[in-house]
């Protein structure tokens, strides 16, 4: 008896990162190939993770190779890495009322689509845009008849791609500060991409919403519910505040460590109607490894595990 547990342990295969019931991961760098994200993703405990297919802040797209596209398939599926979430350059404007710019981000958005059906990725994540120059309500109509015209001929059902509008801090002329808005958004796109939302726990605290009191965050996801419908939250961007409520200021800071608070990320990681979404820490890295801390936290506070 001694001996076969002495040899089941011998033989027993590294232990592998850690995994909860939850999907939960982090924004994962690139550098080096897209390839490279899957490795770290994995390396840090992830089962789900967040990439650009751009340079953040400029047009240019990173090159995608088949080979590169190939080798992020078998890393997923090996690791068991999904879903695969892609961030939108954030220079793309939907909503813009300068023709030239909103072809400029038309251009580019089709791009962000066509690289994120190359590389399988199950959703895109897009801001809705700032309306300046017009008002809100015509920015809305306009960054939708944007995502539709520039994802024509583009088949992304067949390519299980839905894109996700991002609720955001609502400063001066940016769309998607309150719920209402990311749900027209939605409302107006039904029937013609896959459409859903990502919601950024920094910016609802931000755009003035209660997350924070036990009563508030109730409310709040009730009040998410009855507007965006909180089975159409596929990604909940996981990050803390350093700013108050209200504030408008996007400023992201570790779980645990704002004005949030990490008892606002264990509801939401254990309210079962929430259980399908993929929950996506953008935390800012101020010393090596506080990714995987980051990371750890919330996977720590997913119950039973
Ligand atoms: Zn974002
Ligand atoms: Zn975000």
């Amino acid at each position: 008896m001694a001996r076969e547990q002495d040899i089941l342990k011998r033989s027993a295969p590294k232990r592998p990162p850690r995994l909860t019931s939850r999907r939960i991961g982090s924004h994962t760098s690139s550098a080096g190939g897209v390839q490279n994200a899957a490795e770290r993703a994995y390396r840090l405990g992830c089962n789900t993770f967040q990439i650009f297919s751009s340079s953040p802040r400029q047009w240019a797209p990173y090159e995608l190779g088949e080979l590169q596209c190939a080798e992020m398939n078998r890393l997923r599926a090996g690791y068991d890495l999904k879903p695969l979430v892609i961030h939108t350059n954030y220079l793309v404007n939907l909503a813009s009322s300068s023709e030239t710019f909103l072809q400029k981000s038309m251009k580019a958005f089709r791009g962000e689509v066509e690289r994120a059906l190359a590389l399988c990725a199950g959703y895109l994540v897009l801001h809705p845009g700032s309306f300046r120059g017009s008002d809100r309500e015509q920015g809305l109509v306009r960054t939708a008849a944007a995502i539709a015209a520039s994802t024509q001929g583009l088949d992304l059902a067949k390519g299980g791609l839905t894109i996700l509008i991002e609720n955001t801090a609502g400063a001066e002329f940016s769309l998607g500060g309150s719920f209402e808005q990311v749900a027209e958004i939605l409302e107006r796109l039904r029937g013609a991409v896959p459409v859903g939302a990502c919601i950024d726990t920094c910016h609802t605290h931000a755009a003035g919403y209660d997350i924070v009191s036990e009563e508030g965050l109730y409310v709040t996801l009730q009040h998410l519910d009855a507007t965006v419908g909180l089975n159409h939250v596929k990604v909940w961007h996981c990050n803390d505040a350093k700013a108050a409520r209200g504030s408008k200021l996007d400023r992201h800071q570790q779980i645990g460590k704002g004005m949030i608070g990490k008892e606002t990320f264990r509801v939401l990681l254990n309210d079962l109607r929430l259980a399908h979404a993929a929950f996506i820490a953008e935390t800012p890295i101020e010393k090596p490894g506080d990714d995987r801390r980051n990371v750890d936290a919330l996977k720590k506070l997913v119950a039973g595990t």
